[in-house]
C-alpha cells in the first residue's frame, strides 16, 4: 500500500538534511518512496492514500541504543532498606531484586510498557539489555513478541553475569542469536553481559566465543561507576577497557555502554578497536557516578551514541539532558550544542546500520519508513540552517503525534493503534502488588 504523509514540514536528517514546508514523505509497504514537496509528490503518486499532517513536523523515527525494558515495574516502588549510598548499592537493594522478581507475565507487561511508551516518543529503533534470573530461558522469546505486536524494531540480549549462577544467561543469548540469524530487519540480536566486575574471565570467553562464531557483537555496561574500573585492576591488573579487549569483546559489532570512568589509553583502545561507545546522561546524572567524557571519545573519532538506560524511552529530553549536562560540566555554554545532537540523529543511526545492517535516521527514497511526526508550530523561520536551534528549544518539547514504523502507523493522533496501551497498563498495575511482594521477600 502507496500512502503520502503530506503538508508537513519535513525535515531530511542524513548527511543532506533539508527542510520542506508542505512537504509529503510517501511510503510504499516498509519503504519511503518519496520525499519532497507535496504537490510534486501528490503528481508523482496520485493514487496513493492521504494521511494530512496538517502543518506538523516530520521527522525520521528515533533510535534509542541502551534501554532496559524490565525496569519498568520499579516505578513508584518503595525500596526495602536504607538508602543506596552508592552505585553498587543501587544495584544490589535495587535492580538485582528486580530481575530476580520478574516472572513470565511481567517480563511481557514490562515489555509492552516501554514499548508504548517509545512509540508515544516517536522512538521506532531500540536497542536492548534485558535481565530476568527469575525466569531465564525464553525471556527473549517474550520481548520479541511484544515488540513484533508494537511494530518497532528492536536488537535484544540477556545480560549474562556469575552474581547468581556461574555463565547465568549465556545460553538464552546463544539459544536466541541462533534463532533470529541474520534477521528480519526488525529483529535482532547481541550477546549481552552484566559488566566486567560481575562476570569471570570463562564467563567472558565463553560469551565472546558464542558472538564472534555468530558475527554478533557484546554488548555491555563498562566503567559506569569507578567500582568497576577498581575491580578490574584489582582482579586482572588492568583497567576495564584493556581487560575486554585482551578478553576479545571488543569490535565494531560491540557495545560498551557508559564508560565514565576510563582514561585515555583505553580510549584510544576503544578507537583503535572501532568499538561504538552509548552515552546515558540522566541515568548517569541519576545514578550519581560521574560525567562521561564525551568531547575526548568524539575527538578519537569513536562512534558515541545515545541511550536511555531504561530511564525513559523519549530521545529528545535525553539529547537535551547531554546538552545540558556538558555545558554545566565543561563549565563552558560554547559546547554540546552540535555534539548532543549528532549522538542522537547521527551516530545513533550508524551504530543501527551496524547492528542491522539497514539505514535508518534519515527520511529519503530507499530507506525504512519510519516516521516521528510532531505537533510543534516554530514560532521562527525553521530552515537547514537553525534546525538544530528548534530542535534543542522547541520540539524537545513537542508532542508526538504520529508514529510509523516500517510503513506501519503505530500511533496517529496520539492514539496508540498497534496495542491496548489502557488494558497493558491495567493489567501491570495489577501484577505490580505481587512482583513487589516477591522482591521484598529477596534475601
Ligand atoms: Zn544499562
Amino acid at each position: 500500500m502507496t500512502t503520502r504523509f503530506e503538508n508537513g514540514i519535513v525535515v531530511t536528517l542524513g548527511p543532506n538534511n533539508k527542510v520542506t514546508w508542505n512537504g509529503s514523505v510517501v511510503t510504499d509497504g516498509e519503504t519511503i518512496v518519496g520525499v519532497g514537496d507535496a504537490a510534486e509528490m501528490n503528481k508523482r503518486f496520485p493514487d496513493a492514500e492521504s494521511v494530512d499532517c496538517d502543518g506538523k513536523v516530520v521527522l525520521p523515527g528515533f533510535i534509542c541504543t541502551h534501554h532496559h525494558f524490565y525496569s519498568t515495574m520499579a516505578r513508584g516502588m518503595a525500596i526495602p532498606g536504607e538508602p543506596a549510598s552508592n552505585f553498587v548499592e543501587v544495584l544490589e537493594r535495587l535492580w538485582w531484586k528486580v530481575d530476580r522478581a520478574l516472572l513470565e507475565d511481567d517480563i511481557l507487561l514490562s515489555a509492552q510498557v516501554p514499548l508504548i511508551e517509545c512509540i508515544r516518543n516517536g522512538t521506532t529503533t531500540i536497542i536492548d539489555h534485558h535481565a530476568s534470573p527469575g525466569m531465564r530461558d525464553g525471556s527473549l522469546d517474550l520481548i520479541e513478541k511484544a515488540v513484533r505486536e508494537a511494530g518497532v524494531r528492536a536488537s535484544l540480549c540477556y545480560e549474562v553475569s556469575d552474581r547468581n549462577v556461574m555463565g547465568g544467561g549465556v545460553e538464552e543469548n546463544e539459544r536466541f542469536i541462533k534463532k533470529i540469524g541474520k534477521g528480519d530487519g526488525q529483529i535482532a540480536a547481541m550477546m549481552g553481559l552484566h559488566a566486567s566486575f560481575t562476570v569471570s574471565d570463562e564467563t567472558l570467553d565463553r560469551c565472546v566465543g558464542i558472538a564472534k562464531d555468530a558475527g554478533v557483537g557484546c554488548h555491555i555496561h563498562v566503567a559506569e561507576d569507578l567500582a568497576d574500573r577498581e575491580d578490574s585492576l584489582q582482579k586482572y591488573g588492568m583497567p576495564t577497557v584493556h581487560r575486554l579487549d585482551k578478553m576479545g569483546a571488543s569490535g565494531e559489532k560491540s557495545l560498551f555502554i557508559h564508560c565514565v570512568h576510563i582514561d585515555d589509553s583505553e580510549m584510544d583502545l576503544i578507537a583503535s578497536t572501532n568499538t561504538c561507545v552509548v552515552h546515558n546522561p540522566e541515568s548517569n546524572m541519576n545514578n550519581a557516578v560521574g560525567v562521561t567524557r564525551i568531547f575526548d571519545l568524539l575527538k578519537r573519532n569513536i562512534l558515541l551514541g545515545l541511550g536511555t538506560d531504561g530511564m525513559s524511552s523519549d530521545m529528545l529530553s535525553q539529547m537535551r539532558c547531554a546538552y545540558l549536562l556538558h555545558r554545566l560540566a565543561n563549565m563552558d555554554p560554547r559546547v554540546a550544542f552540535m555534539e548532543a545532537p549528532q549522538l542522537l540523529l547521527q551516530n545513533n543511526a550508524d551504530i543501527v546500520e551496524r547492528q542491522f545492517g539497514i539505514r535508518v535516521g534519515e527520511l529519503a527514497e530507499g530507506r525504512p519508513a519510519d516516521l516521528a511526526i510532531l505537533d510543534y508550530q516554530p514560532p521562527t523561520v525553521l530552515n537547514e540552517n537553525n534546525f538544530l536551534g528548534h530542535l534543542i528549544f522547541g520540539l524537545v518539547d513537542a508532542t508526538v503525534d504520529t508514529t510509523v514504523c516500517m510503513g506501519r502507523i503505530l500511533m496517529q493522533n496520539k492514539k496508540i493503534l498497534s496495542m491496548d496501551e489502557q488494558r497493558i497498563a491495567a493489567r501491570s498495575r495489577e501484577l505490580a502488588p505481587e512482583m513487589w511482594q516477591r522482591l521484598a521477600e529477596l534475601q
